[in-house]
């Protein structure tokens, strides 16, 4: 217990020195200037000093009082300012923090891309809000085409829609440059679909599209089949089946050998052995005239797939509404 008024403002000093939070210094506080506080214990004495000091000792107790408030102010200011006081201690083990990644459906569409880059492919992008003219007349589906009740189309107005396939990007593409053309366009694509296990109203296209002299029906497959290897592995193979799709003509519906059980049959492939994958086939003359080739020199294929179906036969997911879901523990196995 400090004896004299020098002793306490040192001693207060350094406890305040000390504190490492705000609770240390409102424990000094109740201390010494609380009702049975050190400094207290000084000026209730004042009364009883001897009259000819009373005067000087009760001006050095308040002058000390004084000087314990402002001090005590001052190192609640001082660790307001820093607020981590913490006792570190750094034999402790650190704490792993979560690391974001990219999304099931971004690795899955770079993974894509990396194999057609490889083959050569360029990467063409295009708006998702489109007007109707590219995502529908362009591509040989006129406005009173069956076909565009099976796009169920959001319209933001007449004439402007959210895309529906990545097809007007090929379109765009064409128009801007001559062949030879070899590209592959990704992105996100809108459908009026009633959510289940395999339809979203937002979905992820690739797309391909090869313009040359002299391209055939055998360049598309081989092309397919170098794509699957390189996704789903080197025993894959693809098989084309005969399909209506108003850009091409003749049209295919793509299956590919099934990844999971090898082609001898379980329940993602039916039994059948082959999971169809997704649409392709030669360019319709008419999209080629459309944007103003020649068509007795210029041949090309197309195809377009979902990435939400790659990603669920790579990945064994049965319901499409997971990609979506935003479900952390979904996320983080990939
Ligand atoms: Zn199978």
């Amino acid at each position: 217990m400090p004896s004299t008024l020098d002793e306490v403002r040192t001693s207060l000093k350094q406890r305040l020195a000390a504190a490492r939070n705000t609770q240390d210094v409102r424990a000094a506080q109740v201390e010494y200037l609380g009702k049975k506080g050190t400094i207290t214990a000084f000026l209730k004495q004042i009364p009883s000093i001897a009259e000819d000091q009373r005067r000087q000792f009760g001006e050095q107790v308040n002058a000390l009082k004084l000087w314990a408030v402002q001090a005590i102010e001052q190192r609640l200011s001082d660790l307001a300012a820093t607020p981590q006081n913490y006792d570190i201690d750094f034999s402790l083990p650190g704490q792993i923090m979560p690391i974001g990644k990219k999304h099931i459906l971004a690795q899955v569409e770079e993974e894509v891309e990396s194999v057609f880059l490889s083959m050569g492919f360029d990467i063409e992008e295009g708006p998702e809000i489109e007007q109707e003219y590219y995502n529908f007349e362009a591509l040989n589906i006129p406005a009173d085409h069956p076909a565009r009740d099976m796009q169920d189309t959001f319209y933001l107005a007449p004439g402007t829609l959210l895309r529906t396939h990545t097809s007007p990007i090929q379109v765009r593409t064409m128009k801007r440059q001559s062949p030879p053309i070899r590209i592959i366009a990704t992105g996100r694509c809108y459908r009026r679909d009633a959510v289940d296990a395999s339809h979203t109203p937002v979905f992820t296209q690739v797309e391909g599209l090869v313009i040359d002299k002299g391209i055939t029906f055998a360049d598309l497959k081989g092309v397919l089949q170098e794509f699957v290897r390189g996704v789903f592995g080197s025993s894959t193979n693809v098989k084309l089946l005969p399909s209506f799709f108003p850009f091409v003509e003749p049209g295919a519906e793509t299956a590919i050998s099934c990844p999971i059980c090898g082609g001898k049959g379980c329940p993602t492939c039916k039994n059948s052995g082959w999971i169809e994958m997704g649409g392709s086939g030669m360019v319709h003359q008419n999209v080629l005239r459309e944007v103003g080739y020649d068509t007795s020199t210029y041949q090309g294929f197309a195809f377009g797939w979902g990435i939400e179906r790659i990603a669920m036969i790579k990945y064994g997911i049965r319901d499409i509404r997971m990609f979506y879901d935003n479900d952390l523990d979904f996320l983080v196995q990939f």
